[in-house]
């Protein structure tokens, strides 16, 4: 297995990971206001704009990018 296979996997992993999650939280939103990408706290007006959003603006921005780029 070389190196590009095993990035591919571990993004699409994150990928389910990540709407696993947000699945997970459109009924609990408020007990986690901290990115699960790197630990920052979400901003209140992120949390209320977009409700159980798992991430901070910046690591939203880098998992879009990686999806476009993944596709
Ligand atoms: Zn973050």
């Amino acid at each position: 297995m070389d190196k590009a296979d095993i990035a591919g996997d571990y993004i699409e992993q994150s990928i389910e990971l990540a709407l696993e999650n947000q699945r997970n939280r459109t009924t609990a939103t408020s007990d986690d206001p901290y990115c699960e990408e790197c630990g920052v706290e979400i901003p209140a007006k992120r949390r209320e704009a977009l409700p159980g959003c798992p991430t901070c603006v910046e690591c939203q921005q880098l998992l879009e990018a990686k999806t476009r780029n993944y596709r």
